[in-house]
């Protein structure tokens, strides 16, 4: 996963994954003198919740001795987070939820964050849970495909896209809390107030409890996917991305995914 000429940005939320990774691979990184890390933080402007998590990751930056690059939705689309969930719910919308939206505009700021620092990898703290989340959250939106995709290590698709990796992919989220607890390492343990509405809440609890009874069902549930994926690959030949006719970002569609949100948006403002 790193280089060692490598010029990682660390996708800080200020909870305890992305924290234990950002500590991990600043350790790493003292002994490779041509990598260099920085952190990014996405401001997503969630009233009560994120003031806290940005002050929590600006104070791990300042203790490692990292640079912190913090972005925020209002400056990049216009809309808080918040905002966006107001008009949600005005429009009722039932296609579209807070998370969903999150997601797409967060993937953009992380992109667009990481390309103004001059990183040529994003490291994010998925763990071994997240992945198996969403790797049944993809079934059961009958999104299958997304499987190839979403890899450890994504492929270099286009030179604006820059590469992801997920360092703890195999790591369980209960050793990465226990990093946190025994380094001391200071984290926002609130959960979002959005994450409730979440079906990967539902999804989680699920997969804890098959898991309390047979341990490993998560990793086997991983390595089957890492497995099928070649084949996957091969039926997900996707059409090279092009470039979104609004923004200039890389898509698969003619408008990407946050300018038709941005748009639905502003036509429910
Ligand atoms: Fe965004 Fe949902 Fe995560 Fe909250 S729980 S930060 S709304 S993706
Ligand atoms: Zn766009």
């Amino acid at each position: 996963m790193l280089g060692f000429e490598d010029r990682v940005a660390v996708a800080v939320s200020g909870g305890k994954d992305s924290l234990s990774l950002l500590h991990v691979l600043a350790k790493l990184e003292r002994s490779f003198p041509k990598a260099s890390l920085v952190a990014i933080t996405v401001d997503e402007g969630i009233r009560g919740y994120r003031d806290e998590a940005l002050k929590i990751a600006a104070s791990n930056c300042r203790e490692l001795g990292i640079e912190h690059e913090v972005v925020s939705f209002k400056e990049l689309f216009g809309l808080t987070l918040d905002e966006v969930v107001k008009r949600l719910h005005r429009k009722r919308s039932e296609s579209l939820t807070s998370c969903a939206c999150c997601g797409v505009l967060r993937r953009k700021a992380l992109n667009l964050a990481a390309r103004k620092v001059g990183a040529n990898k994003i490291a994010t703290g998925h763990t071994l849970d997240d992945e198996t989340q969403t790797i049944l959250l993809n079934i059961f939106h009958g999104d299958v495909l997304r499987l190839a995709r979403e890899k450890p290590v994504t492929d270099e698709v286009h030179p604006k896209l820059v590469q992801k990796i997920k360092p703890f992919c195999e790591i369980p989220e209960k050793e990465t809390a226990l990093y946190a607890y025994v380094r001391k390492i200071k984290f926002q343990s609130r959960p979002c107030p959005f994450a409730s509405e979440a079906l990967r809440n539902d999804v989680r609890a699920m997969l804890d409890k098959v898991e309390e009874n047979r341990a490993g069902v998560k990793y086997t549930i991983f390595r089957s996917i890492e497995r099928i994926r070649p084949a996957l690959e091969e039926l997900d030949k996707r059409e090279g991305l092009t470039e979104c006719s609004e923004c200039g970002e890389p898509t698969s569609e003619k408008v990407c995914r946050t300018c038709q949100i941005l748009k639905q948006m502003t036509r429910s403002a």
